[in-house]
């Protein structure tokens, strides 16, 4: 046999969609070494997942790109509902706010797919300085995991051997329709040449410490592992159209959603460049096999049989939506990009394999489309994951960190699931069988949801808060009384005490990898018990044994100091030195105390009341590295020890102060 080529890196990435390049990002970020690979010879361009919610774009911003996303998304802010007149016709029965009004800076917007994955990689490209780029196209063909190593944090334990495809065979095959559509053929590879194969000179040997299965719905990965993907198929069909529309509907740039008396839901989401898409819930699967369900679908045919794809076209999807938009007209301008799917609800049953290997988005969850869920929540599987794997890598914290990912987004994937059947099933109802009020109140209860700011880790290593409490019930310190430990912070302004500027906190939590110790000091100026307190914490912190040196040079941890004293009562050396730090050729830190104070050129200064946060006492915050809460103490020198306590829990080589 002819020796194959080998490498190691500390990561493989399987799949460059959504999850894929996330997971990429946060490693690009922390300098480790990836591979990333994916069985097409290109990216896609149109269509697929369009929604971003609000908390994806405050990740955004926290990687330095938001900004693209600002100038080129369509966002949600009004919300229609359509319902039949006593004619039949459909004529709008409400207005609402889109999405929840002030739960962040930003709003739930649209853009497709393929731009979102162009500012990822770009990010990427930027951190790693090009040392990772997706590798296309490339197929892994088998995958295993050396039990003996699985517990050695320096063995390169996974073997995937991989395999070169032909540009030509690696483009999915479309059906024959004119438009861009997503109704691929399933390929894996096979129209290779098996003689070119056979030979090895197309393949590799990759040796990894890790591996990410972001493979998509039909996961190879996951298949390799022997997991599961448990749930069930509904017989509901719907159609996606991207379309620049010709109509006297109204709302045709608001969100609606529209329910005929007899044919089908129509859910409306204007998109960027006057693009608007449509869902349409086309008949359902005919099982009775009397010629009534969608001419499509094979007379028959199963309960839960899948829809014979092929047979979809985008005229036929147009057709059901002109008949349930009726008395208003909707003609096509320009037909962009159209799909048919089944919904089907799965999780799979194990979201990694020894703690080794991972899998992550559509690998892990599959669900209908319609709350905008899929591309968002797969983002944020890796974006919970990759910097735990990133902090093990590099040496910095004990492997069992990595548990907490299935625990935390396990839960998020089973509330998205439940929220989905319960939103399916809405939509695909009659309108008498439902009341309007009943669908918008599912509606509006699942808004929050959707925004993606909601989402409650449950307590583990990285959540310090009591086991067992109900993931809808925000958990409180006593001192923070509106910021729940286990959910992202809440988005708040503040005032840099070294140049006045008033910011927002979210800018100045970059995604460097960093946990960050938030330190409410409260009115020190005015509460003398209080700048004691400060006083005594930095000099703690500075003691050379309690290895702030080391954790900063790690770039495991921050400080931010943020007081609540008037303005004209602080000066800037009232504040410990390690809060103003110094580098080697001496220039000092001017970016770590923070004023909730007004300010006279935006407002400021209810940050410690958005917080439930008393001025007279204080608080500190312990945040994670990508942004949750993971712990509230006191503003004290015990505090602090509680804190370096917690982190010797899982940071490698600290020792508990004295
Ligand atoms: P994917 O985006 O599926 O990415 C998986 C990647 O892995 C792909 O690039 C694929 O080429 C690659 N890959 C797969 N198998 C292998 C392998 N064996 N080896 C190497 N690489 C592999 N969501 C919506 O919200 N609205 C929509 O209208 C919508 N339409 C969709 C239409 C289609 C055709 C598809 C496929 C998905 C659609 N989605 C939609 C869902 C949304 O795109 C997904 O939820 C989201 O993309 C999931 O991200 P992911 O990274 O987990 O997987």
């Amino acid at each position: 046999l002819p020796l194959l080529k080998e490498s190691k890196v500390d990561v493989l990435i399987i799949g460059a969609g959504p999850a894929g390049y996330m997971a990429a990002l946060w490693l690009a970020r922390l300098g480790i070494k990836t591979k990333f690979i994916d069985k097409r010879s290109t990216k896609i361009f149109t269509g697929q997942a369009d929604g971003l919610q609000p908390r994806v774009l405050e990740v955004f911003e926290t990687f330095g790109f938001v900004d693209r996303a600002l100038k080129e998304v369509a966002v949600g802010y009004e919300a229609c509902f359509y319902e039949p007149d006593e004619n039949g016709r459909i004529r709008r029965v409400d207005k609402l706010p889109e999405g929840v009004p002030g739960i962040s800076r930003f709003n739930g917007s649209v853009i497709h797919q393929g731009r979102i994955e162009t500012w990822l990689s770009d990010a990427i490209d930027e951190f790693s300085g090009g040392a990772i780029r997706v590798q296309r196209p490339l197929l892994p063909e088998s995958l295993e995991i050396d039990a003996a190593d699985a517990d050695s944090p320096t063995a390169y334990p996974v073997r995937v051997v991989l395999k070169k495809l032909e540009d030509d065979n690696a483009a999915p095959e479309q059906y024959g329709h004119k438009v861009q559509n997503g109704l691929y053929r399933q390929f894996d590879g096979d129209q290779t040449n098996p003689a070119k194969s056979d030979t090895g000179e197309h393949q590799e040997v990759v040796r990894a410490k890790y591996v990410l299965g972001c493979d998509g719905a039909h996961s190879w990965v996951r298949q390799q592992l022997g997991i599961e993907h448990r749930g069930e198929t509904t017989d509901y069909v719907w159609g996606v159209l991207d379309i620049t529309p010709v109509t006297d509907f109204p709302d045709i740039r608001k969100r609606c959603s529209i329910h005929s008396q007899n044919d089908g839901s129509i859910m409306l989401i204007p998109r960027e460049n006057g693009i608007v898409r449509l869902y349409i819930q086309l008949r359902q699967v005919d099982h009775h096999g009397d010629g009534n369900g969608d001419d499509s679908v094979p007379a028959g045919e199963k309960k839960s049989a899948r829809v014979d794809r092929s047979k979809l076209t985008a005229e036929h999807i147009l057709a059901t939506a002109q008949k349930i938009f009726q008395p208003y007209s909707l003609e096509v301008a320009e037909m962009h990009w159209f799909t048919a799917y089944q919904i089907g609800q799965r999780v799979a049953t194990a979201f990694q394999k020894d703690q080794r290997v991972f899998i992550a988005g559509d690998a892990c969850h599959t669900h209908s489309p319609k709350a905008g869920q899929g591309m968002n929540v797969s983002m944020m599987d890796t974006f919970n994951l990759a910097w735990k794997i990133g902090y093990v890598v590099k040496g910095l914290a004990r492997p069992s960190i990595l548990a907490t990912y299935e625990l935390e987004r396990r839960a998020v994937a089973e509330d998205l699931i439940a929220y989905d059947l319960k939103l399916s099933r809405l939509f695909s109802s009659k309108p008498g069988d439902i009341s309007t009020n009943d669908f918008r109140r599912v509606i509006d209860k699942g808004s929050a949801f959707t925004t993606g700011c909601t989402v409650n880790y449950d307590a583990s290593l990285l959540v310090d808060k009591p086991a067992g409490q109900p993931r809808d019930v925000p958990y409180h310190s006593a001192l923070a009384t509106k910021l729940a430990i286990g959910m992202r912070l809440p988005d708040v302004r503040l005032v840099m005490q070294s140049d006045a500027r008033p910011l927002f906190i979210n800018q100045q939590l970059p995604s460097t990898g960093e946990f960050r110790l938030l330190i409410f000091i409260g009115d020190y100026a005015q509460v003398p018990p209080l700048k004691k307190q400060m006083d005594d914490i930095g000099e703690y912190l500075a003691r050379p044994e309690n290895s702030l040196q080391r954790l900063r040079a790690d770039s495991i941890l921050q400080l931010m100091l943020i007081h609540a004293s008037p303005q004209s009562k602080v000066e800037w050396d009232d504040f410990p030195l390690v809060f103003r730090p110094r580098d080697k050729r001496g220039l000092m830190n001017y970016w770590l105390v923070f004023g909730d104070t007004p300010s006279p050129h935006a407002q400021t200064g209810d940050a410690y009341e958005q917080y439930g946060i008393q001025r007279d006492v204080g608080a500190v915050v312990v945040l994670r590295p990508d942004g949750y809460v993971a712990k509230v103490a006191e503003p004290t020198v015990k505090g602090v020890k509680d804190i370096w306590e917690w982190l010797a829990g899982f940071i490698v080589d600290l020792k508990p102060s004295i």
